[in-house]
This record gives C-alpha cells, structure tokens and sequence, in this order.
C-alpha cells in the first residue's frame, strides 16, 4: 500500500548542499525555491502557505504543494511542468532550452477580473493569488524591499543634483558622498515596507526625519538598525538632523507625532527660514483608510475606534490625510521636491476634500522610469548550497565586473554589512541592459570552476522594466497613454520561455490587487555548464530588452539612445 504523506501544514525548509533530490540543477533550484518562499524565516504565514503581501501564495493547497515536489522530483531535462494558479495540471515533453515550469496564477478574463469573482473562484478551490515573487517562487524577504527603496532615493538625489538643487558627491574632497549628503528628507510611516526609508536615506549620505504615531514601530526599527534613533520631542529631533545635514552625514531619526499634525508644523518652520526640507514623501498605510490614525484619535484607542464606527473613522481619517497632503503639495510650492510613494494617499486626501491632492507625482514616473528606459530593474540572485560565503563571493564578482558603479559597490556592501539573510542566501541589485547577462555568464563561470559550492539561481521581480502592466504604479502616466496596455507583459513571458528561462510566469493582481496589474517573472539557473551559459547569454540580454523596447515605443528619449548605443534592435526605430 502506498504510504500516507500528510497532506496539511508542516515547517518546510529548502534543502542545503550539493545532494540532490530532483534529477538535475535544473529542477533541482525550482524545488528548492519553492520550499525556500515557504521557510518560516521567509514567509508570513507558511501554515497557510502565504509568503507575503496580503495573501500571496506559493501553492494553493497541500495537496498541490506536495503533487509540485513529487513531478519536480521526476521531471526529465526535457519535461515541462504547467502550474496553474498553484496547483500542477500536466507534465509535456518539450526540450531542453523550453522551460523546466509554466507558471500562470490568477488570471482572468477582463470583465471578470474583480475581487469578489477571485474570491468566489478561490473559495472553491479553483484559484490562488499568486502575488508577484510568492507564486512565482522567487521572494528573498524584506532585502528586496530596501533595496527598491535605497534606489528611489538615490534617483531623487541625483535629480535634485542635475537641477543643482544639491551637491551630494559634487566637487573635490567629496567623490565619495552619496547623493543624498546634505540634504533633510521628511517622511511618515515607519512600518513594515516604511521602515526601509530611513535606512534608504541614510544609505546615500542624507538626514531623515520620520514621523509615526506609534512609538512602538520607531523603536522595532532601532533595534533592527534600520533607523538610528527615536526621540518624542520634535525640537530635539529636529536639532539632530539639522547638524547632521550641516555636517552632511548619513542619520535618521524618528519622531512621534501623527503626520498630519507635524508636516504642518514643519512646513510653518520651513516657510519662515528656521530650516529647509529637501525632499517630502510618505508611507504610512494610508491605502486603508481604517490604518491611517487621524488626527484627535490616540493610539491606544485607535483600534476600539476604528471597530465603532468604520464609516466615521474613514470620513476623519481622510481628513487628516487631507491635511496631511496639504502640507505636502504646499512643501512643493515651497520648493521641497515631493512625491507619492504608492500608498493612495494622494486619492484619499481627494476624498477628504483636498482638491490640490494629484500636484504631486507617484514615485515610479518621477525617478524609476529613467531607470527603466535602460532596462534597468531588480537583478536578484540565491545560493542553492546555502552558504553565505557563495553570497561574498557573488558579490565580490559584480564590483569586479563593474567597477565603476560606486553607488553599486556601496549597496553591495552595506547589504553585507546590515542586511540578515532570511531563508537561502540571497542578493539583490539594479542592472540593465547590457549588464545583467554578463553578471549570469560569471556566476556561471565561478560554478564551473568550482568557486561556488552550488549553482545559483538567478531571477527578479516582476516589478520590473518591461514586464509589468499596471495603471495606478508601474505604467501610472506613461508617454503615449499606453498605461494599461498588457500586451507587454505577455511578450515578455513569452520571449523569457524563448531565451531558456528555466521558470516563467504570468500573473495577474500583484501589488495593487485583482483587475489592476498583469505581469510576468523568470527565474535560471547558472549551473556552471555550456548550455546555462548559452541560455543565460540570451535570457540576460532580452529579459531587460523588453524594458528597452517597451519605452522605445512610448517615445522616450533615453530609452531610444540606450537602444542605438547599445544595439537593441527594434524594427521601426529610424536611424
Ligand atoms: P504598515 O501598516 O506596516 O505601517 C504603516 C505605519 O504608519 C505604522 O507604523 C503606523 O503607525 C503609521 N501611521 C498610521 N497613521 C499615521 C499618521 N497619521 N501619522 C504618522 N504615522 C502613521 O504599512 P507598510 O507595510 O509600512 O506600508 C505602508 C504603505 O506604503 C502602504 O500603503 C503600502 O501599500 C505602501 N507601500 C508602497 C510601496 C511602493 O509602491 N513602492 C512599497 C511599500 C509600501
């Protein structure tokens, strides 16, 4: 009789090493992948097998999650395992350059395509929320969310640079400032995604001022070092990060205050000369209004309030936030540079009766898209033995590979410094077009000659350049209103299981929820042999590509000089 597998929840935990479970590399890295998203070190709630993000899943049940491993375990160098929306539906005989695993997860039909259709379907059993990495087996934990951070503030200092409103990294003496170095940034919100800002900051050499109303959040972060100190008296904290603007140097502090109260003030003080905000942004959860505290409402009875009475706690708390976004379209006015950071806010204070709330742009138009025109995006690795020490050596092989890229080198080393592993040792960081195949093609070549212990995986978010449709963040205001267009993704897709992804994925409703977004990841496998190498060569090189022709096509400028210098060949570009 066959033995009985458990089919409910249990810890699972990728294995470690060089033995393998699965029959090659090339399966053996799904396996461990999806069993790494899983690690109670990495995911929110394993038991419900929910890595992050609301409800993202790695698999729908237990069932699928074990059918998954078991066809990984057996899946032949030219088989290919289908997934649908977490659950494994067919094995096909492909060859060896298809891709190992097809992904799709949460798809559905336009019309259809609603929360409360997705949740009837999911009741019965019949789909799971994917999310972006969760269902497409390829989270690192928060490291991936500092980095994106660090790299928005990095962008925000080197425009404030271009327009000589700072100096950061400008002049003798200081090639080795960051771009932020002299300048103040204001924030709120110092949770969970939020509390990587004052970090980010004072990775590029600026002061950070961050407001939350509960002082339990500021303290956590202390204790992770993902901010330098709390004090609950504005004056006190706004003496420290004055001198350490003055002094230029990297600090942050947080301050306990409610948003809409000190932004205010802060901007009073501004106007009257007794000090100047560079830079004014904010992440508190304001896209749930029952989440945002208004002004009036203590901490400690925050919740009991929002129980009472939901409706009247969203009328003040879009209040609030309508002040709130007044101090910051009025910081602007003053001169600060300002922007949204993808949390509604800007929508909520239009609901609170600022009419003023939309003068200020969202965080992606602003500085990310220049990034994306070169294809740039969210380059990560993992190492499948498990050793931190294949980690070093990974990120000693990039700052060789580019050594020019001082910002890079600085990331690479505070992420080594200041950043815990969770689950398999993993690396992120930006590279475009042009650059992220020669990263591949070394890791591959440190696996041949044995300088790594184990192959190592290679993949993204699908928060990326090319490979994301979505209005309301990634594609919000694009040139040529192409905003919602989800052809783009699809090729994407398609083009990585074309160019010898050893995983490829479609998904639908990451990052701001079902009907908004269509997007697509991929995931290889530097395995150390000829044919990773040929594979990696042209999935490096089209991945990023498609960022590169996506923007070409919206008409912006640097995207088509970085396809002339660069050789992309997009066919109805003259010239
Ligand atoms: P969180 O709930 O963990 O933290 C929110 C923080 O805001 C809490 O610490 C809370 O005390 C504080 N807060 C609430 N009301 C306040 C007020 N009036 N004044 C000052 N502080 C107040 O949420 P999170 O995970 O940190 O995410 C924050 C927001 O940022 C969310 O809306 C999220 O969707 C958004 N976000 C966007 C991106 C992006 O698009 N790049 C990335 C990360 C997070």
């Amino acid at each position: 009789a066959p033995t009985a597998v458990p089919a409910g929840p249990r810890t699972v935990r990728a294995a470690r090493g060089t033995e393998l479970t699965a029959k090659s590399w090339q399966t053996e890295a799904p396996l461990r992948m999806l069993m790494n998203n899983l690690d109670p070190e990495v995911a929110e709630h394993p038991e419900d097998l929910v890595v992050y993000g609301g409800t993202g899943k790695a698999a729908r049940n237990w069932e699928s999650f074990d059918a998954i491993t078991k066809t990984l375990e057996r899946l032949e160098a030219d088989e290919t395992l289908l997934v649908q929306s977490g659950k494994p539906v067919g094995v096909f005989r492909t060859n060896v350059w298809a891709p190992r695993v097809l992904i799709a997860n949460s798809n559905l039909v336009g019309d259809w395509a609603t929360w409360p259709e997705f949740r009837k379907l999911e009741a019965e059993g019949l789909m799971m929320y994917g999310q972006m990495t969760a269902g497409s087996w390829i989270y690192i934990g928060s490291q991936g969310i500092l980095q994106g951070t660090y790299e928005t503030f990095a962008a925000v200092g080197r425009k404030l640079i271009a327009e000589g409103r700072a100096d950061g990294g400008v002049g003798e003496g200081r090639e080795h400032e960051g771009p932020l170095a002299g300048t103040l940034t204001l924030t709120g919100g110092c949770g969970g995604m939020g509390g990587a800002q004052p970090l980010a900051v004072t990775l590029n050499d600026g002061a950070c001022l961050v407001v939350d109303v509960d002082e339990t959040r500021l303290q956590r972060r202390v204790g992770k070092r993902y901010l330098d100190e709390v004090e609950t008296d504005l004056d006190a904290a706004i003496a420290k990060v004055l001198q350490a603007k003055a002094e230029r140097r990297g600090w942050s502090v947080g301050v306990v205050g409610n948003a809409a109260e000190v932004f205010p003030e802060l901007l009073r003080r501004h106007r009257a000369g007794e000090l100047t905000v560079d830079v004014v942004t904010d992440q508190t959860s304001a896209h749930d209004p029952l989440a945002y505290l208004p002004v009036g409402i203590t901490v400690a009875g925050w919740k009991q309030a929002a129980q009472d009475d939901p409706e009247g706690f969203t009328q003040k708390a879009q209040k609030s936030m309508a002040r709130h976004v007044q101090a910051m379209v009025e910081f602007q006015d003053a001169g600060a540079e300002v922007f949204d950071y993808g949390n509604s806010i800007r929508d909520e204070a239009r609901k609170g009766g600022y009419d003023r709330a939309f003068e200020f742009p969202g965080f992606v138009p602003a500085y990310i898209r220049p990034l994306f025109c070169e294809g740039l995006g969210p380059f990560r690795w993992v190492a499948l033995s498990g050793d931190p020490e294949d980690i070093r050596v990974t990120d000693e092989a990039i700052k060789e590979l580019f050594p020019e890229k001082t910002h890079l080198h600085k990331w690479l080393d505070a992420a080594a410094e200041r950043v815990e592993f969770e689950g398999l040792p993993a690396r992120i960081c930006w590279l475009g077009y042009g650059e992220r195949h020669r990263a591949g093609l070394r890791f591959n070549e440190l696996v041949a000659e044995g300088k790594l212990k184990a192959p190592i995986v290679i993949g993204r978010d699908h928060l990326d350049s090319g490979s994301v449709a979505s209005p309301y963040r990634e594609t919000e205001a694009m040139k040529d209103g192409s905003d919602a267009i989800a052809d783009w993704p699809l090729l994407n897709a398609l083009t990585a299981a074309s160019s010898g992804a050893t995983w490829v994925s479609i998904h639908h409703g990451g990052g701001v929820g079902i009907g908004r977004s269509i997007h697509a990841g991929q995931v290889s496998v530097a395995d150390g042999t000829e044919l990773a190498a040929a594979k990696l060569t042209a999935l490096l090189t089209n991945d990023p590509g498609m960022g590169v022709i996506r923007h070409v096509d919206a008409g912006y400028e640097r995207a088509i000089e970085v396809a002339r210098e660069r050789g992309v060949d997009v066919p109805m570009l003259e010239g």
